[in-house]
Formats: structure tokens, sequence, C-alpha cells
């Protein structure tokens, strides 16, 4: 269960004021030490993550955030930081201090979460310090709040119970491979293996493909590309095949229209939301010019190496089919850039280490600064002059 991936999990963040028991709160939850407590403002000061099962629910991460409202030092930094948390998570846990409730920092608090469209349970902690009187004055100015005391086993349990029932009504993240093929159906995985395979193992976008077709009843064959002819003429009744995106032209050349065809990352985009919108996205290739500033996304990091799908495959044939010199800013890991003035299109890659929720909000994010954001698949697929062909599966 540990090696579930992160975007697999439902991601909590826990947010709230300096010192109102966040991290009391998280300690309590996973029976462990893990987040620094301290009366002293302002502690706790990058996020603390925690993976666990949260039995009978599933896989969690719970991220312990510096909190809102934070008058210290670094204060500002801090802030920032949980606003970057609560844009890539699930859920929220909004942790008031039940003898310091202020209502108007409760309200800006409550639509900074609106904002994101982020589903929360609010909880109202030190219980075991407030009158029946003080319970009563929150109660009418919050709805549907928990009191809870991190000091208590029973109030933690039954916040735990509260939590869960929560989780259990939020949107599942879609299947990768649903309502494109069904049960039974065959399908051809191509991943080449070649200086940019990592040894040993398959990529993440692969593996959770692999699982997804298993989870379905799908029928999967994975072979390289070098082997992809004797496999077509071997087997009979393909419904899909799916390449690695960098393998396009020459899978599209050995497939020869005899199946349909579509890539890891296009599942994906699908997957993580808003595909119409980053197909949308590749029109704006069409009017880059020279000079244009285009940022290239992704959400792991990794080495980079000559054949590097973001750092030199893309940039290469973007500008050869361009006949242009364009400006690549290339951003990688979970933190996406603030300020995005200077770009004329975002390229992201499948995104296949964020959840749906933090995708959805990169891709709102652009779009309320009218910046375009497509997908590496998309733009491969184009570059490949097989667009069409690429999303037809999807439709
Ligand atoms: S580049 Fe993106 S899609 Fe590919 S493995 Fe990394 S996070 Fe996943």
């Amino acid at each position: 269960m540990q090696n579930t991936p992160n975007s697999n999990r439902v991601n909590i963040v826990i947010v709230g004021a300096v010192n109102s028991g966040k991290s009391s709160l998280l300690n309590s939850i996973v029976e462990q030490n893990i987040a620094i407590v301290s009366s002293e403002e302002g502690t706790t000061t990058d996020s603390v993550k925690k993976a666990m099962e949260l039995i009978p629910f599933g896989p969690v991460l719970f991220i312990d955030t510096a909190g809102f409202n934070d008058n210290s030092k670094l204060g500002n930094l801090r802030i920032e930081k949980t606003i970057n948390e609560i844009k890539k998570s699930d859920f929220a846990i909004y942790v008031i201090d039940g003898n310091n409730f202020i209502e108007s920092e409760y309200q800006e608090n409550i639509s900074i979460l609106k904002k994101y469209s982020l589903p929360y349970l609010i909880v109202v902690n030190k219980e075991e310090l407030l009158s029946e009187e003080k319970k009563n004055e929150i109660k009418s100015k919050i709805n549907n709040c928990l009191f809870i005391s991190t000091k208590n086993r029973d109030s933690i349990l039954n916040f735990k119970k509260s939590l869960i029932e929560k989780l259990n009504i939020l949107e599942e993240e879609p299947s990768l491979l649903k309502g494109i093929v069904e049960y039974g159906d065959k399908i051809v995985l191509v991943v080449p293996i070649d200086s940019e395979a990592p040894k040993g193992r398959l990529i993440l976008p692969q593996v959770q493909i692999l699982r997804d077709a298993l989870d379905n009843g799908i029928k999967s064959i994975v072979c390289r590309d070098t082997e992809l002819e004797e496999v077509l003429k071997e087997e009979k009744n393909i419904k899909l095949v799916i390449t690695d995106s960098q393998a396009f032209k020459n899978v599209d050349k050995i497939v020869d229209n005899r199946y349909p065809l579509t890539s890891f990352s296009i599942l994906f985009a699908r997957q993580k939301g808003e595909i119409d919108k980053l197909i949308e996205g590749i029109e704006v290739i069409k009017t880059l010019k020279e000079n244009s500033n285009v940022l290239i996304a992704e959400t792991c990091t990794h080495n980079t190496s000559h054949e590097d799908i973001g750092r030199v495959k893309i940039p290469t044939l973007l500008q050869k089919k361009l006949n242009k010199k364009i400006n690549f800013t290339f951003s990688a890991g979970k933190d996406f850039p603030e300020d995005l003035s200077k770009y004329d299109l975002v390229i992201h890659c499948g995104g296949c280490m964020i959840t749906r929720k933090n995708m959805e909000n990169r891709i709102k994010f652009c779009n309320e600064k009218n910046l375009k954001v497509t997908n590496y698949g998309l733009v491969l697929a184009y570059l490949s002059g097989i667009l069409e062909k690429a999303i037809e599966p999807l439709k």
C-alpha cells in the first residue's frame, strides 16, 4: 500500500490559522509524532506529508500546511505555500481553534477553499476548553462544523468517521480505458526500450494503464515497437494500440490504419479532465511567431538526456515544423509557475504524478490568464500529422 503513487491517493490538505492544532490533529490521525507541534507561532515551516491507509476508505495522503493568517517573519511565504498545496489537493480539513475563533478570518479562509472548488470538513479544535455557550456561539456562525479534541481518542475516532463519510462522496478519478474499450477486448501497448527507458522497470503511465486494463478485464499485450509488426500479424481482434507518444510516427506506419491508435499521454490527458481544452490548445501552435514563449511543464523530476521528450524532442520537432526560433522554459515537479504573463502556450505532460483536481486547477489557472494549455501526446500526434487519428478513439 505504501507503493501507491501519491496521485492515486486522495490528497487531503490540513489548513487553518497558525497554531490552531493542525499538526496535533495530524499526529492524532496517524497515531505518530510526525508533525512538529509547538505553541510558538509559525513553527511548522514547509508542509509535512504522510501517506496512510485510511481504513475502510483507502489510500490517502495528508498534507499538514504552515497555515493561514501567519504573522511571523516568513508569513507570506508560508501562506503562498499553503495555497499551492490547496490547489493540488482533493479535500481540505479546515481546523479552527475554538478558543480563538474570528469570524472574519473564517470567512476569508473559506473563500480560498471555495475559489479552488475544494470540498472540506470544518473542525473546531480544543473542545475540552470550550464552554457550552462558546460552542453555541460558534455553531450559530458555522454550519456543519465538528467539535474535536486531539487529546481525546474517542473524539478522533468520531472525526475519522465523519472524514470517511465526506470522502466517500468525492468523485473518483475515471478509468483510463473505460468508454474506449470494454471488458474482454484486446489492446496492444507499445513500449519502446530506448536510452530514455528507465533500467529494469516501466514508467508510471505504462504501469497505470496496464493496471487499468487488468481492473476492467481488458487483455493487454505489451511489446516494443520493434516487435509490433509481428504481434499485429499473430493477433486477431485488436481493439486499440497505445504507444508511447515519442514513437507515434513509427508506430503509425506499422499499424497502417488497421487498428485505432492513441498514446499513453493522450489517455492521461483525457483521464485528468479537460481533454477538449487541451485539443483546442493545439490551434495555438499555428499562431506561434518567431521568439514566442512556450512553457513546457511536467510533474515529475528526472534527469534529462539527449532524448528527453519535454526538453529535447518536443522543442526540436516544434521549431523544425514551424521553421522559427521558439523560446522554451521548463517547469518540473509539483509546483507550477505563478507568473505566466510572458507565455503564449503551455505544453503539459500527461500529469500521471498529480491528481485530476490538480491538473484541472492548472488548466483553469492558465485559462483565467487567457493562456491555452495542450499536452505532450497531442503535440507529438500533431507534429506527426496524425492528430485526428490519435484522438478518434476518445470520441
Ligand atoms: S513526465 Fe508527466 S506523464 Fe510522464 S512520467 Fe512524468 S509526470 Fe508522468
